[in-house]
């Protein structure tokens, strides 16, 4: 340690003095003593130990005063909320990482009114007695996909769970290699079976099975046949899978019931709004399997929640299965479920009042409209050094929905002349409401189908606190 160094460390601010200065501005009141106290002990640690390493400027922090600055901004860190609204301008519509559906207002309405107070959860109001909680979405789901039953969830992932611990634990459950697909990292359908108890049986291989494959693997310890749906890519070329009706019947023909994991869900036509077909709910039930499994916040643009919808012997059992308690929805997302399930009586409103609805549907002309106003706008700031331009790409489905769609749309590019795109972006993450947008080739490109009309001014003023600041970077 040499003299300067020495000098700096008498000179530490003092403990009970900082305390005095935030006593005084009140941040005694934002939290107990105790903590403010082991702010400012953090804050002379951290100046302590930049003294020592020489690793910055430490004596620009030496004062009383900019301690309490520090030691006041970590109390203040503590109110902050770290879940907050961010503004997708990535085009994925269903992005996992930032929360998938966008909820509908009717759903939000529910949340609020439920929540607030007390609710018939699980009170049946008829007799008095205990009730269900799935009863209050067993019709409109029964209505919707013409099933007999519906049970709900957490989310789909413990509604495959949960089925087959119920229909195969111990036993044997044969799936189709092609099938054993893995979801957004952690979910792998193989690691899921083999929680459950599940003994996994393959059949066929990556790109072809065929029925015989099945039937060859039956045996006295089948439990279940699983079709998986595998939402999240495609094969292509040389590839054959076995129908779900084709594997109804020969489970029929041996006493083994057929589930079917959809995945997504879908309760619409998407082919009618030019794109690709999924399998709606409504046709994996006609199809008959005995049990079918999906997400509530996918395709179906409600909240994270697992459906099971099926014949009314296996769901019962499911029921009973002590599993399902721990797999539980909660009654928010019950109430938004129920909300989103209801607009589906009327398609139309479904599609205008859930966004990813809309944005999936929404011809390309709607989303460059979108584009141009951004553009507009962003033209008026004068933005000095940056140039911006549209251009042609495309939004995706995203959430392990419709792997192959490629939805056209129209991009707003940013290139900016001080600031590099990595820096933009990380300065936009940065601000109390994150602008989350895509880059490519050193460029920030926005994309209209995820960011709704209201959010274009907010994009605009992000842009203008992000390039107001004259950095070079
Ligand atoms: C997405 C998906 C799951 C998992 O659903 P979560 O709602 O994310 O838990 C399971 N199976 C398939 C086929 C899926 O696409």
């Amino acid at each position: 340690m040499d003299d300067k160094q020495k000098a700096l460390l008498k000179s530490l601010p003092k403990i009970d003095e900082v305390l005095v200065i935030l006593e005084k501005r009140g941040t005694l009141e934002r939290a107990p003593r105790e903590k403010v106290l082991e702010s400012i002990r953090e804050v002379v640690a951290g100046i302590r130990s930049a003294i020592l390493t020489g690793s910055r400027d430490a004596a620009a922090f030496l004062s009383n005063e900019s301690a309490a600055d520090a030691a006041a901004a970590r109390i203040e860190r503590l109110h902050e909320y770290s879940l907050r609204r961010v503004i997708n301008a990535t085009g994925i519509i269903l992005h996992t990482n930032l929360g998938r559906a966008p909820l509908c207002k009717e759903a939000l309405e529910r949340i609020v009114e439920v929540g607030r107070g007390y609710s018939n959860l699980e009170f049946d109001l008829a007799s008095g007695k205990r009730g269900l909680r799935y009863d209050h979405i067993r019709e409109i789901l029964c209505e919707l996909t013409g099933a007999e039953d519906a049970l709900v969830v957490n989310n789909n992932a413990a509604a495959v769970l949960l089925v087959l611990s119920t229909l195969a634990r111990g036993r044997e459950a044969i799936v189709s290699r092609g099938e054993l697909i893995e979801i957004g990292g952690e979910f792998r359908i193989p690691e899921v079976m083999e929680r459950s108890g599940a003994i996994l049986r393959e059949v066929g291989a990556t790109n072809r099975t065929h029925l015989s494959d099945y039937e060859k693997a039956l045996n006295e310890n089948t439990a279940l046949i699983m079709k998986v749906h595998t939402s999240n890519f495609r094969i292509v070329g040389f590839t054959e899978e076995v129908p779900v009706p084709e594997l109804v019947t020969l489970g029929r023909r041996h006493g083994i019931p057929v589930m079917n994991d959809l995945g997504s869900g879908c309760f619409i036509r998407l082919e009618k709004y030019g794109l690709q077909r999924e399998p709606t709910v409504s046709d994996a039930v006609k199809e008959g399997a005995d049990v079918i499994t999906f997400s509530g916040d996918k395709l179906l643009g409600g909240p994270q929640a697992g459906i099971i919808v099926g014949k009314k012997d296996q769901l019962e059992s499911i029921k009973k299965n002590p599993l399902n308690r721990a797999l539980r929805i909660d009654k928010l997302t019950l109430a938004a479920l129920e909300a989103t399930a209801k607009l589906y009586l009327n398609e139309q409103e479904a599609i205008a009042g859930l966004r990813s609805l809309t944005a999936l549907t929404e011809p390309v002309e709607a989303a460059t409209r979108r584009a141009r106003r951004l553009l507009q706008t962003l033209k008026k700031e004068k933005f000095p050094g940056v140039t911006l331009a549209l251009k042609k790409g495309f939004s995706m489905s995203g959430g392990g929905s419709l792997p192959t769609e490629q939805i056209p749309t129209v991009l707003v590019a940013l290139r900016s002349g001080n600031l590099s795109a990595a820096r933009i972006d990380e300065k936009l993450r940065a601000l109390p409401v994150p602008v989350v947008a895509r880059i490519a080739e050193d460029e920030i490109l926005f994309d209209p189908r995820t960011l709704a009309a209201q959010e274009l001014p907010e994009v605009r003023n992000a842009l203008r606190a992000v390039l107001a600041s004259r950095e070079k970077g």
